[in-house]
């Protein structure tokens, strides 16, 4: 019988299902401590304890290297807390990669600023310096950096850049948990360091957020933004006293995470370092099996020494990339029984985020300012890998490899 692909009702090449995620460990039972507690929020009474925030951020910092960690209720309110505490305010304007999840260019927004959208480098689909470079101006106030899906931007140029115009770098590593560029952990070079803990994120607890530096000042403030303007007390106080204090020194509003997310992050952050040995691992074989005539794999710069994959990211090239690379997707999705998909539009394609649309004065910025020919060129060719498949066995591997394999063999076939 001649072969047929999945999507057209061939038989699958896999059909053994995949890693769950998220992994839960032993949550359950630090989950049932907080429970039997008299303390669900860091806002509850002094129970003699530290909280699990607290143990959280100590644990949190060590492992990204910065001095501070503060646990908040998303990776969003991270990056917003972060720009506050810089006081970037409107008028000003945030230079954003035109690559990323919406929250970067919304959170800009929220705090009243411009996101103004910045091209690609297409070797690692972080932001191309040379863009940041040129889109900086008088209102600049920040340089928003994302590590995307599992290659690290170029510190080494971004830092240049801003250390030559005096501005802050906000790194959002919220797909970046323990990469590092020369020995140093993703999150911890730039002024403010931002992780999400949603539910798809190497370390999660369902939501959640991280927000890091090694600042004490930007610490501070970010402690008081997070609780209404309260913080934990300097000294300690006596049993079932407020677990806070006020200081009404910055305004912010109540990002706190519980204590329940508290132990879940707890708890992932003992298994993210076996993880992300073990998706390293996987990657490496697919890149070596992968890559050849028809794709592309992701290429780190060298400086990039340790990668952390959010997502498996290969480019199609050649007789695939001559297919709409959704149609590709489907097919593969279709043989390996998970979802695979390409990324997200670039942002000045978004409705929400098209540049005519966006705040900044007299009929707003100059759309030109916003073309990312580069971002639109890899993301039409882009097929993404969720980060549970890469916590598999051999089999699985093999599995992913005989799809491509497949689709690339059965191409003329796949739908129009
Ligand atoms: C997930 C994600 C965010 C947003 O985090 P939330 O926890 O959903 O607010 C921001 N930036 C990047 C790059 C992300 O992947």
């Amino acid at each position: 019988m001649m072969e047929q692909l999945a999507v057209r009702g061939g038989a699958p090449v896999w059909r053994e299902g995949w890693p769950a995620w998220p992994q839960p460990g032993a949550a359950a039972d630090r989950l049932a401590a907080v429970a039997r507690g008299d303390r669900w929020a860091v806002s509850g009474n002094w129970t003699g304890c530290q909280t699990v925030d607290a143990e959280l951020g100590e644990a949190f910092a060590a492992f990204v290297g910065a001095r501070y960690c503060l646990p908040v209720d998303h990776g969003s309110s991270a990056l917003l807390a972060g720009l506050h505490a810089l006081g970037v305010a409107p008028g000003d304007e945030v230079i954003v990669p035109g690559l990323t999840w919406v929250a970067c260019a919304s959170v800009v927004a929220r705090a009243g600023a411009v996101p103004v959208l910045v091209d690609i480098d297409p070797r690692t689909m972080c932001m191309d310096p040379d863009a940041v470079e040129a889109a900086i101006t008088p209102a600049t106030a920040a340089i928003l950096v994302v590590h995307l899906y599992s290659a690290m931007a170029d510190m080494d140029a971004l830092g240049a850049i801003a250390a030559r115009h005096g501005l802050p770098i906000i790194e959002d590593a919220a797909q970046a948990y323990g990469a590092a560029w020369r020995g140093a952990g993703a999150g911890s070079l730039g002024a403010i360091g931002a992780f999400s803990a949603q539910q798809g994120k190497v370390l999660t607890s369902g939501e959640g957020g991280l927000f890091v530096t090694s600042d004490p000042v930007l610490r501070d403030r970010v402690e008081m933004l997070r609780g209404d303007g309260r913080r934990y007390p300097s000294e300690t106080p006596p049993l079932g006293a407020p677990g806070l204090v006020e200081h009404s020194v910055v305004q912010g509003w109540n990002m706190h995470l519980s204590e329940f997310q508290a132990a879940l992050l707890l708890e992932g952050l003992q298994h993210l370092p076996e993880q992300n040995l073990r998706r390293g691992a996987a990657a490496a074989v697919l890149d070596k099996s992968l890559a050849g005539d028809d794709l592309d794999p992701i290429e780190p710069h060298p400086a990039n020494d340790v990668r952390s994959f959010y997502h498996y990211a290969i480019r199609l090239r050649g007789a695939l990339a001559r297919h709409p690379v959704d149609v590709v997707c489907q097919a593969l999705s279709a043989e390996l029984g998970y979802w695979i998909h390409p990324p997200y539009p670039p942002l000045n394609a978004h409705p929400l985020f098209d540049p005519r649309r966006l705040p900044g004065g007299t009929g707003g910025p100059d759309p030109r300012r916003f073309d990312l020919p580069v971002a639109h060129h890899e993301v039409g060719r882009t097929v993404l890998l969720h980060h549970p498949m890469l916590l598999g066995d051999e089999d699985h591997l093999a599995a992913i490899v005989a799809a491509f394999d497949k689709v690339r063999r059965l191409a003329a076939r796949l739908p129009a």
